[in-house]
């Protein structure tokens, strides 16, 4: 099936055309992405109602674009899939009432998917994974550990009590003033500091849990800051390293408790962890997974880059993964701000029943 894939949930307005054949494997034919970056650069994050307007602005012309770029005419579209939740409503709202007309004139399903649900399926159209996995799904507006045992069926390990990591990456790196988005930022000026420097604290490590807390430690590095402050450049690059390795260490402790309970819940299946969201870009992360992976004789799966961040390519793809298994919803779908992936809702009711 040919798939038109919308994502408009934060501040990227994407399109994408993906093909799934009978044998369940993706094709990417086009994948475009505009950022608003510029938009919000001078307010130092994302606002809300500049990034609906940017949307509806330039939705139309990001979709025309993937369709002209994946070489197929809009009539041979099989199915529309749009981002439904979670996220900034505005956003949503324009993506997903695109794709209610688009799929009404075309007299084709639609398909509102969960953004969650997007990435968390992404590892399956670049590497072909197999259920069960692990997911560790590391963005702007989530951090969490994941049961990933089929399309729909998911079961949240633990996660953020507070900040999210993406958000706590950006944070930082303003109070740094590395410029927004954060993430990316403070990983190149990291690359010249020295990770020993300062030690910050590592909060909720010692209780048994699953869960992270990033919002303690983002105030333990804004009070160091201050207290350095006028800070060098060699400040800055050593408190990022220090910070990046402080939350590399977590995510690395946290994830061979996760590997643990998998391998003790599934012992006779292949243990695999899939890193997903926009995080998931960051090298020094990735690294750090790769010891408790090797000791548990996990395969450590991270897409590629521009995969793990917002993209039309992965609502497509969850969007075919349910058209395959006979699901698609009604043209009343209503927009969602809040949608967690062990919803109820996210169970794949087979159509007509
Ligand atoms: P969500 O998916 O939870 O709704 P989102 O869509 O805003 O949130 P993504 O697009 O998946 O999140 O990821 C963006 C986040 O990833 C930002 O917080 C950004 O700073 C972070 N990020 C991107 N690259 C890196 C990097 N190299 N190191 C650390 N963080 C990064
Ligand atoms: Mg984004
Ligand atoms: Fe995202």
């Amino acid at each position: 099936a040919i798939i038109l894939g919308i994502e408009t949930s934060c501040d990227e307005t994407a399109a994408a055309i993906v093909v799934r054949d009978q044998s369940g494997r993706g094709t990417i034919r086009s994948n475009v992405v505009r950022s608003q970056l510029d938009e919000h650069a001078a307010f130092g994050g994302v606002v809300p109602e500049l990034a609906a307007r940017a949307h509806v602005e330039w939705l139309d012309h990001i979709i025309a674009q993937a369709i002209q770029e994946a070489g197929i005419e809009l009539c041979e579209i099989d199915a529309v899939a749009a981002t439904a939740g979670p996220g900034l409503i505005g956003g949503v709202l324009v993506g997903l009432t695109t794709a209610k007309a688009l799929a009404a004139s075309l007299d084709k399903p639609l398909i509102g998917v969960n953004h969650l649900e997007g990435h968390a399926l992404t590892a399956r159209l670049t590497n072909g994974v197999a259920f069960p996995y692990l997911m560790l799904l590391v963005s702007g507006g989530h951090s969490q550990f994941v049961l990933v045992r089929g399309v729909g069926d998911y079961e949240r390990w633990g996660g953020t009590i507070d900040d999210a990591l993406g958000e706590a990456f950006d944070k930082v790196a303003k109070l740094l003033s590395l410029g927004h988005p954060g993430g990316p930022a403070l990983e190149h000026t990291a690359r010249l500091g020295d990770p020993k420097r300062f030690k910050f604290p590592r909060p909720l490590l010692r209780e048994d849990r699953l869960d992270f807390s990033f919002s303690g430690l983002k105030t333990a590095v804004r009070l160091q800051a201050e207290a350095l402050a006028p800070l060098s450049d060699q400040d800055v690059a050593d408190i990022a390293a220090s910070f990046q390795d402080t939350v590399a260490h977590i995510v690395g402790y946290r994830a061979r408790q996760a590997l643990e309970r998998f391998s003790t819940l599934f012992p006779t299946e292949p243990i695999r962890l899939v890193v997903a969201g926009g995080v998931a870009a960051n090298r020094r992360i990735a690294e750090t997974l790769e010891t408790p992976c090797h000791e548990f004789g996990a395969e450590l799966i991270v897409p590629p880059i521009a995969l793990c961040t917002d993209n039309g390519a992965m609502i497509a793809w969850a969007g075919a993964e349910r058209l395959a298994l006979g699901s698609s919803d009604s043209l009343a779908i209503a927009a969602r701000p809040r949608w967690p992936l062990q919803d109820e809702t996210m169970q794949v009711k087979r159509h007509g029943t």
